[in-house]
């Protein structure tokens, strides 16, 4: 009898981004759809256009979106964890993003039959990034489609989609390099923030109550630090807003 192969599983790591969006392309021109899965985690604070380009980029591929879903937002998470994420010490992207990717996997996903596919650019930060990703979803198969060529920049990718007839996520039109967590990333720095807080005051202003409360709960902590007089000090969003509205620079 002749035997089949077993038909392999292709998982991409779908976060709203362009590049995963990118990546989700060359996988589908690759093997087909049929065995398309685009694994969205959702920290439930995007921007609300993020959802818009997810329900309007699944359709375009003609594959459903597989939800998954820690159920807290990050700064839910910093509160339970009494921790306030940083520039240097973020850790919802692990409990929120890989932990409930993980899940997902175990139970539906066979390491031996399964690829996963991450849309790193070909920059050399994100081909740096690789190993380290492959590593860290083992015993799952990585591959990153956008480190093959034809490299394309992220601008490249944001065009290809809008030839495809695609309104892409509003967050780059607003200048901003990444689309997660509605622009206001606690890895972020000073001058990021403040683009926030001209390009998206709304998600500013949810931003800053959540450090306050939080700070009225775990003390002196902020997302943001500064260097003044050689030392480290910890800047609030409100006094960033201050300095901002000032007219002064981040
Ligand atoms: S985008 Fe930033 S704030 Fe959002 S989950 Fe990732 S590290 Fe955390």
């Amino acid at each position: 009898m002749p035997t089949h192969a077993p038909t392999r599983l292709h998982v991409v790591q779908y976060s709203g981004g362009i590049g995963s969006w990118a990546a989700a392309q060359r996988v589908a021109s690759q093997h087909g759809t049929s065995n398309l899965v685009l694994l969205f985690a959702d920290v439930r604070t995007e921007d609300p256009d993020l959802y818009r380009w997810l329900d309007d980029t699944t359709a375009q591929l003609d594959v459903p979106l597989t939800r998954v879903a820690d159920g807290r937002t990050p700064w839910e998470l910093f509160g339970d964890i009494r921790y306030l994420g940083n520039s240097h010490i973020a850790p919802c992207t692990h409990t929120l993003k890989i932990i409930p990717c993980r899940r997902w996997l175990e139970v539906n996903a066979d390491p031996a039959t399964t690829t996963l596919y991450v849309g790193l650019d070909a920059s050399p930060r994100d081909r740096n990034r690789a190993p380290a990703i492959a590593a860290g979803w083992a015993p799952w198969t990585v591959e990153f489609p956008l480190l093959d060529p034809p490299h394309l920049t992220k601008d490249e990718q944001l065009d290809w989609a809008r030839q495809l007839g695609l309104r892409v996520p509003r967050l780059y039109e607003l200048g901003f390099a990444h689309n997660n967590c509605g622009g206001t990333c606690v890895r972020a720095g000073k001058k990021h923030w403040a683009h926030v807080l001209r390009a998206l005051p709304d998600h500013y202003a949810a931003a800053e109550l959540a450090e306050q409360r939080l700070r009225a709960v775990l003390g002196d902590v902020t997302i943001l630090t500064e260097q003044r007089a050689r030392q480290r000090h910890r800047l609030t969003l409100t006094e960033l807003r201050d300095r901002v509205t000032a007219g002064g620079k981040p």
